[in-house]
């Protein structure tokens, strides 16, 4: 259910906005989902429609962009830095759906490309964010 917590948040944030912008109308919004948050998107979408219609805001739904903003792994022994999708995406199905679950299993399962070291950190890739709000005063 956090979508809709998270959807409706999202929408107070673009309102407060609006008002301290004296925005008459908003004509585009870009919204980021880190990579690693949690969110099944099309719940997400849903929640943000229906709460955005019932809502103060004069807009429509197809203004808003929602990007995936992607996570990098840094390892901690020898500074090296890939991409998340690129290290999840040789795993078998199995191993990668769990890390989709919990992201910190990915320890288990992968490790350094260059040094072998399972000891690394997840950049980026958590959170939900405005990136920009565009209207007309
Ligand atoms: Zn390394």
């Amino acid at each position: 259910m956090h979508e809709w917590a998270l959807a409706e948040s999202v929408i107070d944030t673009i309102i407060e906005e609006a008002k301290k912008e004296k925005l008459k109308e908003i004509t585009a919004v870009k919204i980021m989902i880190g990579e690693l948050q949690q969110i099944d998107l099309d719940i997400f979408k849903f929640a943000l429609e229906n709460i955005m219609q019932s809502s103060v805001l004069q807009m429509d739904f197809d203004r808003v962009e929602i990007n995936i903003d992607p996570s990098f792994l840094k390892c901690k022994v020898c500074g090296n830095e890939w991409t998340y999708s690129e290290a999840t995406g040789k795993l078998p199905e199995s191993e990668s759906e769990a890390i989709h679950f919990i992201p910190e299993m990915v320890h288990i399962y992968l490790r350094c490309p260059v040094c072998g070291s399972p000891d690394f950190e997840i950049v980026k890739g958590r959170g939900v964010w405005i990136e920009y709000i565009e209207g007309e005063k």
